[in-house]
């Protein structure tokens, strides 16, 4: 069986963590800080830009804490990560569920918010553009979205606040778990700082540990080195199953580079679908099911009428050519049978 997603690591992960072994320093230390170095160098910002933290959900919840909104209701839509709601309740803020866009594994560009505060998850790799003119109340969840450009700059910077995530299967990982948050605003980086930086402090203002170890951050700076590769790696896989003639979710939009974190069949079979592709040996999944949906599906008709069309395919950097081409064999057959 040909898995549905696994991490890409190699000897450059094992390189970097025996530095870690050697120097015998494990909390955050010289590696946490060369990775926010070398990942706010691949977003074109400075190391006073991002905080390297314990995993995204985490990221999220500074990004909310330090956003500190006057107006508790925090909007996200229903089709998105289950710890957006997870991230918003630990901050004791008020969930406002949103539709998508007709059609769309996103949010429409412009959401009428009277500056109250969004969460704007990028799913699939695939980002879009917000349009919204007051971006400062913006949080953009850039967890499948790294290294995809949106009118020339990186995703995750449209707002106020980015985050991301290098979970196990996400475009890149710091060894399982680990997130980001970014910001333009370098006095915000600094807040998500000192939030958690908890020791030998004075004051009594609420603080916890939510950072990131140098075991991780040498993990994810060997990935980061090998970041261009991965994503042209998916994006090589993408572009061969998109020669089937399928229906794959693709961008329209010129003003935007997506990285293909997932390639998304389009189908009104889904079950079908799935099972043909288990009888050939292929797992594939439905990315975000009806039950995943947050809050009472029937509220949002758009991410509903969404989650029974889609299926995501194996694209990963660590996929060999034989599986590549059985996948696309499969594909092939999947057209003339349905
Ligand atoms: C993975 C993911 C998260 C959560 O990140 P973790 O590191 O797993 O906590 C949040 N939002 C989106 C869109 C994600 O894909």
């Amino acid at each position: 069986m040909i898995a549905h997603n696994k991490p890409t690591v190699g000897k450059l992960e094992k390189k970097f963590l025996n530095e870690v072994f050697e120097k015998n320093y494990f909390s955050q230390h010289l590696q946490v800080k060369k990775f926010e170095e070398e990942f706010s160098k691949y977003l074109d910002l400075s190391n006073e830009n991002v905080a390297a933290v314990s995993n995204g959900t985490t990221a999220l919840y500074l990004a909310l804490k330090v956003l500190n909104p006057k107006k508790k209701n925090i909007f996200f839509p229903s089709y998105s990560c289950s710890s957006l709601m997870h991230a918003v309740k630990l901050a004791n803020l008020k969930p406002k569920l949103l539709d998508n866009k007709k059609n769309s594994h996103n949010l429409d560009g412009k959401i009428d918010l009277k500056n109250e505060t969004l969460i704007f998850p990028q799913m699939y790799g695939y980002p879009s553009i917000i349009r919204n003119k007051n971006k400062s109340t913006i949080i953009e969840d850039a967890c499948q979205c790294l290294g995809a450009k949106i009118n020339g700059k990186p995703a995750g910077l449209q707002g106020k606040v980015g985050i991301f995530s290098f979970y196990a299967t996400k475009l890149i990982t710091t060894g399982g778990q680990g997130g980001m948050v970014v910001s333009k605003d370098k006095s915000f980086i600094s807040e998500v700082k000192d939030f958690i930086d908890f020791d030998k402090r004075r004051d009594d203002k609420l603080r916890f540990n939510f950072q990131m170890t140098e075991i991780q951050a040498a993990f994810g700076r060997a990935q980061l080195r090998n970041i261009k590769s991965f994503i042209q790696k998916r994006s090589k896989i993408f572009r061969f199953y998109k020669r089937s003639g399928l229906k794959f979710i693709e961008n329209n939009n010129p003003g935007i580079k997506p990285v293909n974190y997932r390639a998304i069949l389009l189908t009104k079979n889904i079950n079908k679908v799935i099972k043909f592709f288990k009888k050939n040996n292929v797992q594939v999944i439905n990315p975000l099911t009806n039950s995943e949906l947050l809050g009472p599906s029937y509220k949002f008709p758009n991410a509903t009428n969404y989650t029974k069309k889609t299926i995501s395919l194996p694209c990963y950097p660590s996929l060999n050519l034989k599986e590549i081409t059985h996948i696309r064999k499969v594909l092939d057959k999947l057209k003339n049978e349905f």
